[in-house]
């Protein structure tokens, strides 16, 4: 059945250039937007104070301005240069649902240290090995700040239910994906400074900009399980998800910022790429779509779903980008 007017995002984090990852992920959220009649969403997630720069959200905005994948909402849209989203534009709101889920027992404040955790995890992976660690529940059951310690120097950590369970989604690309509760910790929300996690700001703006389907790279699987804890602590419906396949460079290896220069989405610019060759090409990593060697965005847009992604690995070919370039 066709959704009925979707709204999907792209949301990157503003630590360096629009790369080509990214660039996928922003064009089949965009397509599969336009396709249904949705909404195209941009957030900044630039909780991460040390790596977000302004100079990287205007790079990213550049790249989609290039290709022509306009988003359709953000706060102020009546200003022509609305939106769109950022995160540290939203501590208030992470800070209210927080505090709730704090009333409500499913989330704690916990007072334990960068160090003494560190400490503690590099005490149990010498015994148990590499990633056995998981937070030992030191700070479950406090009413109060330990002795010499201050409610504003806790960190807010979620409570993962006691028990058996198990955490499933059905992946739109993937398929059925289960892992059990024992596989997930008690993971931090929120840092003491009241700056959210990637996890706990991602669920909590889905659900708040009512997204109905989250598309994203397939490195965030992992992270799906404790957001899928989350909406279901909050009593939320959780968006439908399609992971995408990684993309290789053309010396096979996941292509990558530091290895990969063609990563940059503006290089291409620059060496005379037309924007359409590019979106034809990045199209094909990982989406097939029929014989058609060249398609127009319009087509693109008619034919677009993420039923036509494969969960294999898009490989980069320069050949076939400047074959592309010369059809413009
Ligand atoms: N900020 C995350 C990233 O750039 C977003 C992941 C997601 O789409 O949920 O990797």
């Amino acid at each position: 059945m066709a959704p009925s007017k979707p709204r999907v995002r792209f949301a990157p984090s503003p630590t360096g250039y629009l790369h080509i990852g990214g660039a996928r992920t922003a064009l089949f959220n965009y397509l599969y937007a336009k396709r249904y009649g949705g909404t195209f969403i941009l957030r900044m997630e630039d909780t991460d104070q040390e790596r977000s720069t302004p100079e990287s959200v205007q790079a990213i905005l550049d790249g989609l301005n290039w290709l022509g994948l306009d988003w359709d909402e953000g706060p102020g849209k009546e200003d022509p240069k609305y939106g769109p989203y950022f995160q540290t534009q939203r501590l208030d709101t992470y800070r209210a649902h927080a505090e709730q889920l704090i009333a409500q027992g499913k989330a704690f404040r916990c007072y334990c240290t960068r160090e003494e955790i560190a400490q503690r995890r590099e005490a149990v992976e010498k015994e148990k090995g590499q990633g056995s660690y998981k937070y030992e529940g030191t700070c479950h059951d406090l009413k109060a700040p330990p002795p010499g310690k201050k409610l504003e120097d806790a960190v807010i950590r979620f409570r993962m239910p006691s028990g058996e369970g198990t955490v499933s989604f059905n992946d739109k690309v993937l398929g059925t994906i289960t892992k059990p509760y024992s596989d997930l910790d008690d993971w931090v929300m929120m840092r003491a400074d009241g700056i959210p996690l990637y996890n706990y700001g991602c669920v909590i703006d889905d659900h708040l900009m009512d997204i109905t389907l989250v598309s994203r790279g397939q490195e965030h699987i992992n992270s799906t399980f404790p957001q899928l804890m989350l909406y279901q602590a909050l009593g939320w419906t959780p968006p439908e998800f399609a992971h995408l396949p990684l993309i290789l460079g053309p010396d096979r290896e996941k292509l990558s910022k530091r290895k990969h220069p063609e990563a940059d989405v503006m290089l291409h610019k620059r060496t005379g790429i037309m924007p359409e060759a590019l979106l034809n090409f990045v199209t094909r990593l990982g989406w097939s779509h029929g014989n058609d060697e060249v398609i127009s965005r319009e087509q693109m847009v008619e034919w677009f779903d993420f039923d036509g992604v494969g969960s294999t690995s898009g490989v980069w070919n320069p050949e076939k980008l400047q074959w592309l370039n010369q059809q413009w």
